[in-house]
């Protein structure tokens, strides 16, 4: 049977032969895994559109265990991402968690449609580290783990909030139950204000945004601690990303 979707390409690994073995987010079925046969051809014209930074059309024949991708179209080329070292890092980070983060063949419309916002945004406006944080917070959101703001997520009162997050409840805590919060993340207000404005707002509203870098630094160190715990895996880029900072600070 075949059939077509557009869909993110977000990784690529060797398989037989001249074949590549793809992950991509789909549109329509979500995230799996289909077989480009003969795409490491230098000839093949899939080999454009089925590389990571694409949003593609592909045409695929279901198979037994495994589909395969027929035909393809390339619909963006994020390029201009890839000029900057950061940006990629953190695009490439983006599509590492969209893998762990998504379930096989669950459609997540809303992801999809967030995702392929913020890569038109990093494209058109350049890196910003705030449209990461708002993919990540839409990851969380589609799995069930929006963050609880406006009320405590305990006994769910709305006055006498503090500036703590439980992450096991994925919420923030009231004075009463501050102790519940045993691995409750602190955060700043400024650090609040900014993560509950992005809950709210569309990504267009992002770069209007004004935030300290301190600030900046604990969302990240958030919404890292949040997925962590939520994922249960560990961020392979978020490392890489460490060790490549504290080598550039070495050499300047
Ligand atoms: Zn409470």
């Amino acid at each position: 049977m075949h059939y077509r979707t557009r869909a993110v390409i977000l990784k690529s690994k060797d398989y037989r032969d001249a074949d590549k073995l793809m992950t991509v987010f789909s549109e329509k079925e979500g995230k799996f895994r289909a077989i480009a046969r003969g795409v490491k051809k230098p000839r093949s014209s899939m080999r454009a559109s089925l590389q990571p930074f694409c949003h593609s059309q592909l045409y695929l024949n279901r198979g037994r265990d495994l589909d395969l991708i027929t035909q393809t179209r390339l619909l963006s080329f994020y390029g201009n991402i890839r000029e900057d070292l950061t940006g990629t890092l953190q695009v490439v980070y983006l599509l590492e968690l969209l893998d762990k983060a998504l379930v096989d063949r669950v459609p997540m419309f809303h992801l999809y449609r967030d995702v392929l916002n913020v890569l038109e945004a990093l494209e058109q406006m350049g890196y910003n580290p705030l449209f990461i944080r708002y993919a990540e917070l839409s990851v969380l959101t589609n799995s069930g783990y929006k963050p609880v703001m406006n009320q405590c997520v305990h006994c769910h009162k709305e006055d006498g909030l503090v500036s703590v997050f439980d992450l096991p409840a994925g919420g923030l805590v009231c004075r009463n139950c501050r102790k519940e919060a045993g691995s409750g993340f602190e955060m700043s207000g400024e650090a609040l204000a900014i993560l509950r404005m992005m809950l709210n707002s569309p990504l267009q509203a992002l770069p209007r945004v004004k935030a300290t870098p301190a600030s900046l630094e604990q969302l990240e160190l958030f919404l890292e601690r949040y997925l962590e715990y939520h994922l249960e895996s560990k961020f392979k880029m978020k490392d890489t990303m460490r060790k490549l900072k504290s080598l550039l600070s070495g050499l300047y």
